[in-house]
Protein backbone atom coordinates (compact mmCIF):
# COMPACT_ATOMS: atom_id res chain seq x y z
CA UNK A 1 0.00 0.00 0.00
CA UNK A 2 1.12 3.70 -0.82
CA UNK A 3 0.96 6.26 2.03
CA UNK A 4 1.14 9.83 2.14
CA UNK A 5 1.36 11.64 5.80
CA UNK A 6 1.38 15.29 5.24
CA UNK A 7 2.57 16.79 8.49
CA UNK A 8 3.74 19.93 10.57
CA UNK A 9 6.15 18.13 12.33
CA UNK A 10 8.54 15.34 12.21
CA UNK A 11 11.17 14.26 14.57
CA UNK A 12 13.84 14.73 15.22
CA UNK A 13 13.85 17.45 13.12
CA UNK A 14 10.95 18.61 13.18
CA UNK A 15 9.79 18.03 16.37
CA UNK A 16 7.79 20.32 18.93
CA UNK A 17 5.98 17.75 20.74
CA UNK A 18 4.25 14.48 20.45
CA UNK A 19 3.62 14.95 16.83
CA UNK A 20 6.99 14.91 15.83
CA UNK A 21 7.27 11.57 17.61
CA UNK A 22 4.16 10.15 15.78
CA UNK A 23 4.49 10.91 12.61
CA UNK A 24 7.94 9.46 12.52
CA UNK A 25 7.45 6.10 14.70
CA UNK A 26 3.99 5.46 13.07
CA UNK A 27 5.96 5.74 9.29
CA UNK A 28 8.35 3.81 10.29
CA UNK A 29 6.73 0.84 11.64
CA UNK A 30 4.38 1.05 8.04
CA UNK A 31 7.62 1.12 6.08
CA UNK A 32 8.84 -1.44 8.11
CA UNK A 33 6.18 -4.09 7.73
CA UNK A 34 6.53 -3.69 3.85
CA UNK A 35 4.33 -0.35 3.05
CA UNK A 36 5.44 2.55 0.63
CA UNK A 37 5.90 5.42 2.76
CA UNK A 38 6.06 9.17 1.61
CA UNK A 39 6.32 11.73 4.22
CA UNK A 40 5.79 15.38 2.79
CA UNK A 41 6.43 18.53 5.59
CA UNK A 42 7.47 22.28 5.35
CA UNK A 43 11.07 23.42 4.40
CA UNK A 44 11.54 24.70 7.68
CA UNK A 45 14.76 26.85 8.31
CA UNK A 46 15.38 25.91 11.70
CA UNK A 47 15.64 22.14 10.45
CA UNK A 48 18.96 20.80 11.19
CA UNK A 49 19.74 19.34 7.43
CA UNK A 50 22.56 17.42 8.74
CA UNK A 51 20.14 14.94 9.99
CA UNK A 52 18.80 14.77 6.34
CA UNK A 53 20.45 12.43 4.21
CA UNK A 54 21.49 12.60 0.03
CA UNK A 55 19.11 15.99 0.26
CA UNK A 56 18.55 16.59 -3.50
CA UNK A 57 16.16 18.96 -5.54
CA UNK A 58 13.07 17.07 -7.09
CA UNK A 59 11.54 20.20 -8.31
CA UNK A 60 12.36 23.80 -8.99
CA UNK A 61 9.35 24.91 -10.18
CA UNK A 62 6.63 23.78 -8.67
CA UNK A 63 3.90 26.07 -9.21
CA UNK A 64 0.97 26.30 -6.23
CA UNK A 65 -1.69 28.83 -5.81
CA UNK A 66 -1.92 31.64 -3.05
CA UNK A 67 -3.85 34.64 -3.30
CA UNK A 68 -4.69 34.79 -6.99
CA UNK A 69 -1.58 34.18 -8.19
CA UNK A 70 0.72 31.37 -8.42
CA UNK A 71 3.90 31.22 -6.58
CA UNK A 72 7.35 29.12 -6.89
CA UNK A 73 8.26 26.60 -4.71
CA UNK A 74 11.39 24.11 -4.68
CA UNK A 75 10.78 21.07 -3.22
CA UNK A 76 13.48 18.60 -1.65
CA UNK A 77 13.58 14.91 -1.41
CA UNK A 78 16.19 13.54 1.43
CA UNK A 79 16.29 10.10 3.75
CA UNK A 80 15.50 10.83 7.58
CA UNK A 81 15.67 7.73 9.37
CA UNK A 82 15.18 5.76 6.49
CA UNK A 83 12.03 7.38 5.78
CA UNK A 84 11.70 8.94 2.36
CA UNK A 85 10.91 12.97 2.86
CA UNK A 86 9.75 15.98 0.60
CA UNK A 87 10.54 19.36 1.89
CA UNK A 88 8.37 22.13 0.27
CA UNK A 89 10.13 25.12 0.30
CA UNK A 90 8.29 28.37 -0.92
CA UNK A 91 9.44 31.18 -3.03
CA UNK A 92 6.73 33.65 -1.21
CA UNK A 93 7.94 37.08 -0.03
CA UNK A 94 6.42 36.46 2.92
CA UNK A 95 8.83 33.44 4.05
CA UNK A 96 6.44 31.11 5.48
CA UNK A 97 8.91 28.87 7.08
CA UNK A 98 11.95 31.11 7.15
CA UNK A 99 10.89 32.70 10.27
CA UNK A 100 13.27 30.29 12.98
CA UNK A 101 10.89 28.83 14.88
CA UNK A 102 8.14 25.89 14.20
CA UNK A 103 5.03 27.63 15.27
CA UNK A 104 4.09 31.20 17.39
CA UNK A 105 3.71 33.62 14.11
CA UNK A 106 0.76 35.55 13.91
CA UNK A 107 -0.05 34.35 10.50
CA UNK A 108 0.11 30.63 11.46
CA UNK A 109 -3.31 29.81 9.65
CA UNK A 110 -2.00 30.94 6.23
CA UNK A 111 1.10 29.87 6.52
CA UNK A 112 -0.14 26.23 6.91
CA UNK A 113 -3.14 26.78 4.57
CA UNK A 114 -0.28 27.54 2.29
CA UNK A 115 1.43 24.74 2.71
CA UNK A 116 -1.26 22.32 2.52
CA UNK A 117 -2.19 23.29 -0.77
CA UNK A 118 1.33 23.31 -2.24
CA UNK A 119 1.64 19.49 -0.68
CA UNK A 120 -1.26 18.60 -2.38
CA UNK A 121 -0.18 20.70 -6.20
CA UNK A 122 2.88 18.83 -5.06
CA UNK A 123 1.26 15.22 -5.14
CA UNK A 124 -1.29 15.87 -8.09
CA UNK A 125 1.17 17.14 -10.70
CA UNK A 126 4.19 14.61 -9.24
CA UNK A 127 0.72 12.20 -10.86
CA UNK A 128 1.42 10.35 -7.32
CA UNK A 129 -1.33 8.42 -6.83
CA UNK A 130 -0.96 7.27 -3.59
CA UNK A 131 -3.62 4.58 -1.81
CA UNK A 132 -3.55 7.05 1.16
CA UNK A 133 -3.03 10.28 2.65
CA UNK A 134 -3.13 11.18 5.57
CA UNK A 135 -3.22 14.46 7.53
CA UNK A 136 -2.00 15.20 11.26
CA UNK A 137 -3.89 17.97 12.96
CA UNK A 138 -5.46 21.09 11.81
CA UNK A 139 -2.27 22.52 10.23
CA UNK A 140 -2.91 20.00 7.22
CA UNK A 141 -6.29 19.23 7.80
CA UNK A 142 -7.11 21.98 4.78
CA UNK A 143 -6.72 19.01 2.29
CA UNK A 144 -9.37 17.41 2.85
CA UNK A 145 -11.51 20.15 1.55
CA UNK A 146 -9.33 20.74 -0.99
CA UNK A 147 -8.93 17.18 -2.43
CA UNK A 148 -13.13 16.42 -2.04
CA UNK A 149 -13.78 20.47 -3.64
CA UNK A 150 -10.55 20.79 -5.80
CA UNK A 151 -8.49 17.57 -6.88
CA UNK A 152 -11.33 14.94 -6.95
CA UNK A 153 -13.09 17.47 -9.66
CA UNK A 154 -10.34 17.12 -11.80
CA UNK A 155 -10.58 13.18 -11.70
CA UNK A 156 -7.75 12.82 -9.39
CA UNK A 157 -9.79 9.92 -7.11
CA UNK A 158 -7.89 7.37 -5.76
CA UNK A 159 -6.37 8.33 -2.67
CA UNK A 160 -8.51 7.89 0.34
CA UNK A 161 -7.96 10.70 3.26
CA UNK A 162 -7.47 9.61 6.67
CA UNK A 163 -7.40 12.70 9.38
CA UNK A 164 -5.64 12.09 12.87
CA UNK A 165 -6.37 14.40 15.54
CA UNK A 166 -3.73 15.20 18.15
CA UNK A 167 -4.98 17.69 19.97
CA UNK A 168 -8.58 19.40 19.53
CA UNK A 169 -7.47 22.04 21.77
CA UNK A 170 -6.25 23.15 18.83
CA UNK A 171 -8.49 23.80 15.77
CA UNK A 172 -6.85 26.47 13.50
CA UNK A 173 -9.49 29.23 12.94
CA UNK A 174 -9.43 32.19 10.62
CA UNK A 175 -11.56 34.13 8.07
CA UNK A 176 -13.53 32.72 4.89
CA UNK A 177 -11.22 34.90 3.11
CA UNK A 178 -8.39 32.96 3.95
CA UNK A 179 -9.82 29.82 2.33
CA UNK A 180 -10.46 32.16 -0.70
CA UNK A 181 -6.50 32.32 -0.45
CA UNK A 182 -6.11 28.69 -1.32
CA UNK A 183 -8.78 28.36 -3.64
CA UNK A 184 -11.40 27.37 -2.02
CA UNK A 185 -14.81 29.10 -1.88
CA UNK A 186 -14.61 30.47 1.95
CA UNK A 187 -18.57 31.45 2.12
CA UNK A 188 -19.75 28.27 0.12
CA UNK A 189 -17.58 26.36 2.82
CA UNK A 190 -19.15 28.57 6.01
CA UNK A 191 -22.42 26.93 7.01
CA UNK A 192 -22.70 24.36 10.22
CA UNK A 193 -22.52 20.97 8.18
CA UNK A 194 -19.27 21.99 6.63
CA UNK A 195 -16.07 24.34 8.25
CA UNK A 196 -18.12 27.21 10.40
CA UNK A 197 -16.91 27.06 13.50
CA UNK A 198 -19.55 26.26 16.03
CA UNK A 199 -18.70 29.21 18.35
CA UNK A 200 -18.25 32.02 16.09
CA UNK A 201 -20.37 31.44 12.86
CA UNK A 202 -18.14 34.35 11.19
CA UNK A 203 -15.09 32.26 11.05
CA UNK A 204 -13.81 28.84 9.42
CA UNK A 205 -12.42 26.03 11.47
CA UNK A 206 -9.95 24.11 9.63
CA UNK A 207 -9.55 21.22 12.19
CA UNK A 208 -13.82 20.86 11.62
CA UNK A 209 -13.03 20.79 7.81
CA UNK A 210 -10.73 17.39 9.00
CA UNK A 211 -13.52 15.72 10.58
CA UNK A 212 -16.14 16.63 7.93
CA UNK A 213 -14.25 15.67 4.75
CA UNK A 214 -11.96 12.96 5.87
CA UNK A 215 -13.36 8.99 5.10
CA UNK A 216 -12.22 8.66 8.63
CA UNK A 217 -11.05 10.21 11.48
CA UNK A 218 -8.90 9.26 14.51
CA UNK A 219 -8.08 10.27 17.85
CA UNK A 220 -4.89 9.52 19.90
CA UNK A 221 -6.34 6.79 22.46
CA UNK A 222 -9.85 4.81 22.89
CA UNK A 223 -10.45 7.69 26.05
CA UNK A 224 -9.48 10.76 24.63
CA UNK A 225 -11.87 9.07 21.91
CA UNK A 226 -15.02 8.76 23.89
CA UNK A 227 -14.36 12.24 26.19
CA UNK A 228 -14.21 14.61 22.70
CA UNK A 229 -17.31 13.51 22.32
CA UNK A 230 -18.85 15.09 25.46
CA UNK A 231 -19.53 19.25 25.44
CA UNK A 232 -16.66 19.06 28.29
CA UNK A 233 -14.15 17.86 26.17
CA UNK A 234 -14.89 18.63 22.81
CA UNK A 235 -13.87 22.17 22.71
CA UNK A 236 -17.32 22.92 20.36
CA UNK A 237 -16.62 20.02 17.97
CA UNK A 238 -18.08 17.52 19.86
CA UNK A 239 -21.66 17.53 17.93
CA UNK A 240 -19.74 17.37 14.28
CA UNK A 241 -17.95 14.14 15.73
CA UNK A 242 -21.18 13.20 16.64
CA UNK A 243 -22.32 13.72 13.62
CA UNK A 244 -19.72 11.81 11.83
CA UNK A 245 -19.25 9.08 14.61
CA UNK A 246 -19.54 6.34 12.13
CA UNK A 247 -15.93 7.06 10.25
CA UNK A 248 -14.33 7.96 14.26
CA UNK A 249 -12.24 5.88 16.22
CA UNK A 250 -9.52 6.32 18.84
CA UNK A 251 -6.01 4.26 18.15
CA UNK A 252 -3.37 4.90 21.21
CA UNK A 253 -0.07 5.99 19.96
CA UNK A 254 2.94 3.60 20.32
CA UNK A 255 6.81 4.43 20.95
CA UNK A 256 9.24 3.85 18.90
CA UNK A 257 11.44 1.59 20.56
CA UNK A 258 14.34 2.07 17.99
CA UNK A 259 14.80 5.42 19.37
CA UNK A 260 13.28 5.51 22.61
CA UNK A 261 14.94 2.42 24.14
CA UNK A 262 17.79 2.70 26.55
CA UNK A 263 19.60 0.02 25.02
CA UNK A 264 20.65 1.86 22.43
CA UNK A 265 19.95 5.21 23.03
CA UNK A 266 22.00 7.36 21.10
CA UNK A 267 21.59 10.29 23.64
CA UNK A 268 22.74 8.02 26.64
CA UNK A 269 26.42 7.87 28.57
CA UNK A 270 25.75 4.39 28.82
CA UNK A 271 22.68 1.78 27.66
CA UNK A 272 21.23 -0.90 30.25
CA UNK A 273 17.75 -3.14 30.19
CA UNK A 274 15.86 -4.68 32.33
CA UNK A 275 18.40 -7.89 32.42
CA UNK A 276 19.22 -8.15 36.07
CA UNK A 277 22.00 -11.52 35.17
CA UNK A 278 24.04 -10.88 32.13
CA UNK A 279 23.43 -13.51 30.05
CA UNK A 280 27.29 -13.30 28.92
CA UNK A 281 30.26 -12.35 30.52
CA UNK A 282 30.02 -9.69 27.61
CA UNK A 283 26.80 -8.30 28.57
CA UNK A 284 27.27 -5.65 31.18
CA UNK A 285 24.22 -3.52 29.80
CA UNK A 286 22.11 -4.22 32.94
CA UNK A 287 19.19 -2.40 34.99
CA UNK A 288 22.22 -1.16 37.37
CA UNK A 289 23.40 0.72 34.81
CA UNK A 290 20.75 3.24 35.43
CA UNK A 291 22.15 4.21 38.20
CA UNK A 292 25.21 5.41 36.69
CA UNK A 293 22.93 7.39 34.27
CA UNK A 294 21.88 8.89 37.34
CA UNK A 295 24.84 9.70 38.44
CA UNK A 296 25.71 11.19 35.48
CA UNK A 297 22.95 13.21 35.05
CA UNK A 298 23.38 14.80 38.51
CA UNK A 299 26.80 15.80 37.62
CA UNK A 300 25.73 17.30 34.74
CA UNK A 301 22.83 19.38 36.36
CA UNK A 302 24.45 19.98 39.62
CA UNK A 303 22.33 18.11 41.78
CA UNK A 304 23.58 15.97 45.12
CA UNK A 305 24.42 13.11 44.87
CA UNK A 306 22.24 11.36 47.70
CA UNK A 307 19.92 8.97 48.57
CA UNK A 308 17.23 10.89 47.23
CA UNK A 309 14.32 9.41 44.42
CA UNK A 310 14.60 11.67 41.29
CA UNK A 311 11.36 12.81 40.10
CA UNK A 312 11.48 13.74 36.62
CA UNK A 313 9.08 16.04 34.19
CA UNK A 314 9.63 17.06 30.57
CA UNK A 315 6.68 18.71 29.02
CA UNK A 316 5.60 21.69 26.99
CA UNK A 317 4.50 24.43 29.81
CA UNK A 318 1.01 24.95 28.62
CA UNK A 319 -2.14 25.11 30.98
CA UNK A 320 -3.00 21.28 29.92
CA UNK A 321 0.07 19.81 31.54
CA UNK A 322 -1.49 20.98 35.02
CA UNK A 323 0.87 23.90 35.73
CA UNK A 324 0.07 24.41 39.21
CA UNK A 325 0.51 20.51 39.53
CA UNK A 326 4.05 20.44 38.40
CA UNK A 327 5.05 23.20 40.43
CA UNK A 328 3.30 21.23 43.34
CA UNK A 329 5.65 17.94 42.67
CA UNK A 330 8.62 20.16 43.09
CA UNK A 331 7.62 21.22 46.49
CA UNK A 332 6.43 18.09 47.67
CA UNK A 333 9.89 16.36 46.38
CA UNK A 334 11.82 18.83 48.23
CA UNK A 335 10.04 18.56 51.18
CA UNK A 336 10.02 14.94 51.27
CA UNK A 337 13.79 14.14 50.57
CA UNK A 338 13.23 13.96 46.82
CA UNK A 339 14.76 15.73 43.73
CA UNK A 340 12.77 17.33 40.81
CA UNK A 341 14.05 17.78 37.70
CA UNK A 342 12.10 20.26 34.73
CA UNK A 343 12.67 20.34 31.26
CA UNK A 344 9.99 22.15 29.40
CA UNK A 345 9.25 25.85 27.66
CA UNK A 346 6.37 27.66 27.20
CA UNK A 347 5.23 28.95 24.07
CA UNK A 348 2.79 31.27 26.80
CA UNK A 349 5.35 34.29 28.03
CA UNK A 350 3.42 34.43 31.36
CA UNK A 351 3.97 30.83 32.19
CA UNK A 352 7.71 30.78 30.65
CA UNK A 353 8.09 34.15 33.35
CA UNK A 354 6.63 32.19 36.06
CA UNK A 355 9.09 29.07 35.37
CA UNK A 356 11.85 31.76 35.06
CA UNK A 357 11.09 33.29 38.89
CA UNK A 358 10.80 29.72 40.00
CA UNK A 359 14.53 28.73 38.17
CA UNK A 360 15.95 31.76 39.86
CA UNK A 361 14.37 31.18 43.09
CA UNK A 362 15.57 27.69 43.31
CA UNK A 363 19.27 28.87 41.63
CA UNK A 364 21.83 26.59 43.83
CA UNK A 365 19.55 24.16 45.11
CA UNK A 366 21.08 21.09 45.23
CA UNK A 367 17.92 19.21 44.85
CA UNK A 368 16.13 20.78 42.00
CA UNK A 369 17.11 21.91 38.52
CA UNK A 370 14.75 23.51 35.90
CA UNK A 371 16.02 23.70 32.45
CA UNK A 372 13.52 26.18 30.41
CA UNK A 373 13.90 25.29 26.75
CA UNK A 374 14.09 22.62 24.27
CA UNK A 375 16.73 19.65 24.35
CA UNK A 376 16.64 16.81 22.66
CA UNK A 377 19.74 15.09 24.83
CA UNK A 378 18.65 15.98 27.84
CA UNK A 379 15.12 14.38 27.82
CA UNK A 380 16.89 11.27 26.74
CA UNK A 381 19.06 11.54 29.76
CA UNK A 382 16.56 12.45 32.31
CA UNK A 383 13.98 9.87 31.30
CA UNK A 384 16.63 7.43 32.04
CA UNK A 385 18.08 9.08 35.20
CA UNK A 386 14.53 9.34 36.72
CA UNK A 387 12.98 7.39 39.40
CA UNK A 388 9.75 9.00 38.78
CA UNK A 389 8.11 10.61 36.40
CA UNK A 390 5.14 13.08 36.90
CA UNK A 391 2.48 13.57 34.29
CA UNK A 392 -0.24 15.76 35.95
CA UNK A 393 -2.33 16.78 33.31
CA UNK A 394 -5.89 18.53 33.08
CA UNK A 395 -6.51 16.78 29.90
CA UNK A 396 -4.18 14.30 28.18
CA UNK A 397 -5.13 13.26 24.19
CA UNK A 398 -2.52 10.83 24.73
CA UNK A 399 0.40 11.47 26.29
CA UNK A 400 3.95 9.70 25.16
CA UNK A 401 6.32 11.04 27.84
CA UNK A 402 4.48 8.45 30.62
CA UNK A 403 5.06 5.63 28.19
CA UNK A 404 8.65 6.62 27.48
CA UNK A 405 9.19 6.95 31.09
CA UNK A 406 8.16 3.20 31.31
CA UNK A 407 10.71 2.16 28.77
CA UNK A 408 13.24 3.69 30.72
CA UNK A 409 12.84 2.33 34.18
CA UNK A 410 10.96 5.71 35.77
CA UNK A 411 7.10 4.63 37.31
CA UNK A 412 4.78 7.21 35.76
CA UNK A 413 3.07 9.04 38.14
CA UNK A 414 -0.23 10.47 36.46
CA UNK A 415 -3.68 12.15 35.96
CA UNK A 416 -6.10 9.31 35.13
CA UNK A 417 -7.41 10.70 32.46
CA UNK A 418 -7.15 10.57 28.54
CA UNK A 419 -4.20 8.30 27.27
CA UNK A 420 -2.70 8.80 30.65
CA UNK A 421 -5.67 6.67 31.82
CA UNK A 422 -5.35 3.91 28.48
CA UNK A 423 -1.48 3.42 29.63
CA UNK A 424 -0.90 4.17 33.70
CA UNK A 425 -2.32 1.16 35.84
CA UNK A 426 -2.10 1.85 39.39
CA UNK A 427 -0.20 -0.65 41.55
CA UNK A 428 -2.60 -0.29 44.85
CA UNK A 429 -5.72 -0.22 42.43
CA UNK A 430 -8.15 -2.08 45.11
CA UNK A 431 -10.59 -3.72 42.11
CA UNK A 432 -7.38 -5.33 40.37
CA UNK A 433 -9.88 -5.14 37.44
CA UNK A 434 -6.89 -3.20 35.40
CA UNK A 435 -4.14 -4.98 34.02
CA UNK A 436 -1.06 -4.96 36.25
CA UNK A 437 0.23 -2.07 37.55
CA UNK A 438 2.76 -0.43 36.62
CA UNK A 439 2.35 3.19 37.91
CA UNK A 440 0.37 5.59 40.23
CA UNK A 441 -2.86 7.66 39.48
CA UNK A 442 -4.81 10.11 40.77
CA UNK A 443 -8.22 11.09 39.76
CA UNK A 444 -8.84 15.01 41.22
CA UNK A 445 -6.23 18.05 39.40
CA UNK A 446 -5.59 19.35 43.16
CA UNK A 447 -2.61 18.93 45.09
CA UNK A 448 -3.78 16.94 47.35
CA UNK A 449 -4.81 14.48 44.65
CA UNK A 450 -1.63 14.90 43.13
CA UNK A 451 0.35 14.11 46.52
CA UNK A 452 -2.04 10.97 47.02
CA UNK A 453 -0.23 9.05 44.18
CA UNK A 454 2.89 10.98 44.53
CA UNK A 455 3.58 9.64 48.94
CA UNK A 456 2.84 6.35 47.64
CA UNK A 457 5.28 6.34 44.89
CA UNK A 458 7.84 7.86 47.84
CA UNK A 459 6.75 5.35 50.67
CA UNK A 460 7.42 2.42 48.05
CA UNK A 461 10.98 3.68 46.86
CA UNK A 462 11.80 4.37 49.96
CA UNK A 463 10.95 1.38 52.45
CA UNK A 464 10.30 -1.18 49.78
CA UNK A 465 13.35 -1.03 47.37
CA UNK A 466 12.87 -4.73 46.29
CA UNK A 467 9.14 -4.01 45.49
CA UNK A 468 10.17 -0.54 43.29
CA UNK A 469 12.88 -2.60 41.57
CA UNK A 470 10.27 -5.34 40.16
CA UNK A 471 7.44 -2.53 39.11
CA UNK A 472 10.68 -1.08 36.89
CA UNK A 473 11.73 -3.95 35.82
CA UNK A 474 7.49 -5.02 34.72
CA UNK A 475 7.72 -1.66 33.35
CA UNK A 476 10.18 -2.05 30.50
CA UNK A 477 9.29 -4.88 29.47
CA UNK A 478 5.97 -3.25 28.54
CA UNK A 479 5.24 -3.41 24.90
CA UNK A 480 3.91 0.15 24.10
CA UNK A 481 5.74 -0.03 20.51
CA UNK A 482 3.80 0.93 17.34
CA UNK A 483 3.70 -3.00 16.63
CA UNK A 484 0.06 -3.25 17.15
CA UNK A 485 -1.63 0.94 16.55
CA UNK A 486 0.20 0.58 13.12
CA UNK A 487 -2.10 -2.83 12.77
CA UNK A 488 -5.15 -0.58 13.62
CA UNK A 489 -4.56 1.94 11.36
CA UNK A 490 -3.38 -0.69 8.35
CA UNK A 491 -6.89 -1.72 9.06
CA UNK A 492 -8.43 1.64 8.68
CA UNK A 493 -6.63 2.44 5.47
CA UNK A 494 -7.22 -1.37 3.58
CA UNK A 495 -11.34 -1.04 4.54
CA UNK A 496 -11.36 2.56 2.83
CA UNK A 497 -9.07 0.79 -0.13
CA UNK A 498 -11.67 -2.15 -0.61
CA UNK A 499 -14.77 0.27 -0.27
CA UNK A 500 -13.19 2.62 -3.23
CA UNK A 501 -13.03 -0.72 -5.38
CA UNK A 502 -16.41 -1.75 -3.92
CA UNK A 503 -18.03 1.53 -5.67
CA UNK A 504 -15.74 1.14 -8.86
P1 LIG B 1 2.52 16.99 23.66
O1 LIG B 1 2.41 16.43 22.27
O2 LIG B 1 1.24 17.50 24.21
O3 LIG B 1 3.61 17.99 23.79
P2 LIG B 1 3.41 14.30 24.41
O4 LIG B 1 3.56 13.65 25.73
O5 LIG B 1 2.53 13.61 23.42
O6 LIG B 1 2.92 15.79 24.66
O7 LIG B 1 4.85 14.45 23.70
C1 LIG B 1 5.85 15.24 24.22
C2 LIG B 1 7.15 14.96 23.47
O8 LIG B 1 7.93 16.16 23.47
C3 LIG B 1 8.01 13.91 24.16
O9 LIG B 1 8.83 13.27 23.20
C4 LIG B 1 8.88 14.76 25.11
O10 LIG B 1 10.08 14.10 25.46
C5 LIG B 1 9.13 15.97 24.23
N1 LIG B 1 9.44 17.24 24.91
C6 LIG B 1 8.57 18.09 25.50
N2 LIG B 1 9.22 19.18 25.97
C7 LIG B 1 10.53 19.01 25.67
C8 LIG B 1 11.71 19.79 25.89
N3 LIG B 1 11.67 20.98 26.49
N4 LIG B 1 12.90 19.30 25.44
C9 LIG B 1 12.94 18.10 24.80
N5 LIG B 1 11.86 17.33 24.57
C10 LIG B 1 10.67 17.78 24.99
Amino acid sequence: MHIIHIASELAPLAKVGGLGDVTLGLCRELSWKGHDIDIVIPYYDCIDSNQIRDLTIVNNDLLSYYAGEWVTNTVWMGWVENLKVYFIEPHHPRHFFNRGCFYGCEDDTERYLYFSRAAMEFIFKSQIEPDIIHLHDWQTAAIAPLYYNMYQKMNFVKPKIVFTIHNIDYQGKCSPADLDNIGLNGQAELTKDKLQDPSDPALINLLKGGIVYADHTTTVSPSYAKEVLTSKEGRGLETTLQKHQNKFSGILNGIDYSYWNPEIDRYLPSHYSSREIPANKKDHNTLNKKAYIKRYVRERLMLDEAHRPIVGCIARLVPQKGIDLIEHTLKYALANQGQFILLGSSPIPAIQERFHKIQHQYDGNPNVQLTLHYQEELAHQIYAAADMFVVPSIFEPCGLTQMIALKYGAIPVVRKTGGLADTIFDVDDPTKQSPLGNGYTFEAPTPAGLESALSRAFDCWFHRPEEWRQLKINGMNIDYSWNHPSDLYLNIYIKLCAKSKDVS
